[in-house]
């Protein structure tokens, strides 16, 4: 009879689960549910996935914890919200399908917006953000983003990047908001806008509200990503302890104070040692020290890449990497050997059961805080958000805070700015001025961006200026003329956009940061024949001194996004330029590192500098 009972009360959805229940205590659910379930269960919670390699059967068969769209992997490069909702649930349907149901996490690198997406809001990239040295700003672009992101069923993003470049020519430069702490760690105020505020009653600075509106951030690449050296990307990091403290740890202290719920590990190493094996600052300093209760994520291959060649000793990268306290791997392609692996080495307690408990416990903290159990399948309430004309404005305000003006006109008592939107016939010329891929930059669609005007909507500097002058002003586009073709057309003034293409991570490093071909020779062929305007649309300062002179005004537009219409905004006067460089412009490559305070400091622009100019309301 009692038999009969159990058998009856297991075969019923009466069941009791306290982990089920949102009544309970957030402590008492996760004890709960890591009780029931098995190692399987465990490390499965423990793999994110790359999309291309997920099903809702892969997801099911193996208990996925987290499935991910890797550098800009779309399900179709126009993909609708709705198409991105249909997938996810798809993949959550897997999840949910499985005996305890435990939901997966979906995540994504919304770094500039919901940049994977088409149609999506782009905002500008860091590197333009920190000139706006605007919190409330950036914290208004987190709320747009997280919205964004969500309306595509996705509660995750692989942001902010924290790191604090110290050398322009890292490939990854324009992913940090500036080579000063102080500024990054002012920017952290976009953690509370993709997650919302830690409520006053919560305890410890557990995470964040749970909501349909809000993200997961998370705060990468722990730590130093930032200073390798000559800039070369997932190199290394030489400073001693102090350094590493002062400059690049500040800004994870702010963003734990702020609830992120997650934090990446760096590719990079820290003297000599792979961060993804440093036990002492991700176990000893992240989670001891500081107290960090989210999850680690390891990069994408991250583990894998603890032993030079990549992968030569897996066993040893997965042993590694779990016991430095990496939480979640980003597992590459051939997560069943990840799975296999980690079964064996916590089998034979060559990883402590603990370890592989608090790497779960964790991981469905997160997932619990943000509501994921209550609410695990995404509906099409928000798609409307994707892309919307409100966060099209907030994105232009941000371009007209991100511009820096760095001069204006051959002297002080001849400003060229602001253009007058009256004038005969004017000149729009520059690889970069019809552009709107290398406007957006990397990690725009596709992982390294594209260059055209094909990849999604938005606005560039020529169709902006077209907008904005008066309608008796004639705009000639010409991509490169010549002095022939300028001198002979008498422009009243010329406008001339170039920079450099777009590129993301390695691709992007470079030891001789130059404006992409054939951008010196426009900007000699046109300003050596009419009154011009240089805009640099760049991830980082680029080489500029030998050609300044031959400049009237000179513009550093970042890479402002989709929302060009902020840049014609100060162009002709509507808006003053505010900005200030949140990085400094060196002469020269070989100066390079140079940062603000350094005994050698010898700029071309000073940090912190930044030209202003009044509105003009009757322009
Ligand atoms: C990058 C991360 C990114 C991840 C997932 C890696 O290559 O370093 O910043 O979040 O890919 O796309």
């Amino acid at each position: 009879r009692f038999v009969f009972l159990c058998f009856w009360a297991a075969s019923t959805e009466a069941v009791y689960m306290k982990y089920k229940d949102p009544k309970q205590p957030l402590g008492v659910r996760i004890k709960d549910l890591i009780w029931r379930m098995t190692l399987e269960e465990k490390i499965g919670q423990m793999m994110q996935i790359e999309r291309g390699f997920a099903s809702a059967d892969v997801i099911r068969k193996y208990y996925i914890g987290s499935v991910l769209s890797g550098g800009g992997s779309v399900p179709a490069p126009k993909a609708s919200a709705e198409a991105w909702v249909d997938m996810v649930n798809e993949f959550q349907r897997g999840a949910l399908s499985t005996r305890l149901g435990i939901p997966m996490i979906y995540g994504i690198d919304a770094v500039h917006g919901h940049n994977n997406v088409y149609k999506a809001t782009i905002f500008p990239h860091n590197v333009g953000l920190g000139v706006t040295r605007d919190p409330v700003l950036v914290k208004k672009i987190g709320v747009a983003t997280a919205l964004e992101v969500r309306a595509t069923g996705i509660p995750y993003a692989f942001a902010p990047c924290i790191a604090v470049c110290r050398d322009p020519r890292w490939g990854r430069c324009y992913e940090s908001y500036s080579e000063d702490h102080k500024i990054v760690q002012a920017m952290t105020e976009i953690i509370p806008g993709l997650q919302g505020d830690i409520p006053a009653n919560s305890r410890k600075g557990i995470p964040f509200v749970s909501g349909m509106t809000k993200i997961a951030a998370c705060a990468k690449h722990f730590v130093g990503d930032g200073g390798t050296i000559k800039g070369i990307d997932e190199n290394n990091t030489v400073i001693d302890l102090h350094g590493l403290l002062s400059v690049h740890m500040p800004a994870y202290i702010d963003s734990i104070r702020k609830g992120v719920s997650t934090v990446m590990v760096s590719y990079s190493s820290w003297n000599g040692k792979k961060m993804h094996a440093n036990h002492d600052l991700v176990t000893g300093f992240l989670k001891d020290k500081l107290k960090f209760r989210g999850f680690v994520i390891s990069d994408w291959l991250g583990i894998d890449k603890i032993t030079s060649p990549p992968h030569a000793n897996y066993s040893y990268s997965v042993q590694a990497g779990i016991l430095t306290g990496i939480d979640m791997v980003m597992v590459p392609q051939d997560f069943v050997e990840f799975l296999n692996d980690l079964t064996f080495q916590a089998k034979n307690k060559i990883i402590p059961m603990s370890r592989i408990d608090d790497a779960v416990k964790r991981i469905l903290r997160v997932k619990f805080m943000m509501g994921l159990f209550e609410k695990p399948l995404a509906d099409l309430s928000l798609v409307n958000q994707l892309g919307s004309q409100e966060h099209r404005e907030l994105a232009r305000e941000a371009v007209r805070k991100s511009l820096v003006l760095l001069k204006n006109g051959k002297t002080i008592a001849n400003p060229l700015l602001p253009l007058p939107k009256k004038a005969s016939k004017i000149l729009v010329a520059g690889s970069h001025a019809d552009n709107l891929g290398y406007q957006c930059g990397g990690w725009t669609i596709e992982w390294q961006g594209l260059g055209g005007n094909d990849l999604t909507i938005g606005t560039t500097i020529l169709t902006a200026i077209n907008n904005n002058v008066d309608p008796s002003t004639r705009v000639v586009y010409n991509e490169n003329p010549d002095v022939e073709f300028v001198k002979s057309n008498k422009f009243s003034y010329a406008i001339v956009v170039v920079g450099e293409h777009a590129y993301s991570e390695m691709y992007g490093d470079s030891q001789n940061l130059t404006i992409a071909k054939p951008g010196v020779s426009t900007i000699h062929n046109v300003c050596g024949a009419v009154q011009c305007v240089v805009i640099i649309v760049s991830g980082r300062p680029v080489v500029i001194e030998p050609h300044l002179a031959t400049m009237d005004a000179l513009v550093a537009a970042w890479l402002p996004g989709t929302e060009g219409q902020g840049i014609a905004d100060l162009l002709f006067g509507d808006y003053g330029f505010t900005g200030k460089l949140a990085r400094t412009w060196f002469k020269t490559v070989d100066q390079l590192p140079m940062n603000v305070g350094d005994p050698h400091y010898d700029p071309l622009f000073p940090f912190g500098f930044g030209l202003m100019t009044k509105p003009l309301r009757d322009n």
